[in-house]
């Protein structure tokens, strides 16, 4: 019988494993992104959720919020946020596209 003691090592283990290949991943997905100085992120309006996650991971300061006005037969609320990227703050970490959950943040030519 599996005492709590095994389980607990096995359940540290096993999040040693998944972290490590997490951040494997990550690095894979960030090599391959464009960015630096000659790249500037962009966002797409219509996939912004407005969830703040890249402006919580932008160290440069480099994305604000806006308002936008929202109509929705679910839920009653007048806006909604979107993201905008100050671009002659970015200095194309790429961090911002690895956040955002919806894809809507890409790296262009600046
Ligand atoms: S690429 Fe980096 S500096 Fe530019 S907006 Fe995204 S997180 Fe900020
Ligand atoms: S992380 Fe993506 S969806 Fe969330 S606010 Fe930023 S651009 Fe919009």
């Amino acid at each position: 019988m599996t005492t709590s003691e095994e389980l607990r090592k096995r359940r540290e283990k096993e999040a040693v494993r998944i972290r490590t290949s997490l951040n494997r991943l990550r690095g894979e997905q960030r090599a391959s992104i464009k960015g630096g100085e000659s790249a500037v992120a962009f966002v797409e309006e219509r996939s912004c959720i407005g969830c703040d996650q890249c402006t919580i991971v932008c160290d440069d300061m480099a994305i604000e919020v806006y308002k936008v006005p929202m109509a929705s037969p679910l839920i009653k609320v007048e806006s909604n946020q979107k993201a905008k990227i100050l671009r002659a703050d970015c200095t194309g970490c790429r961090l911002c596209v690895l956040a955002c959950p919806t894809d809507a943040i890409s790296m262009i030519d600046r």
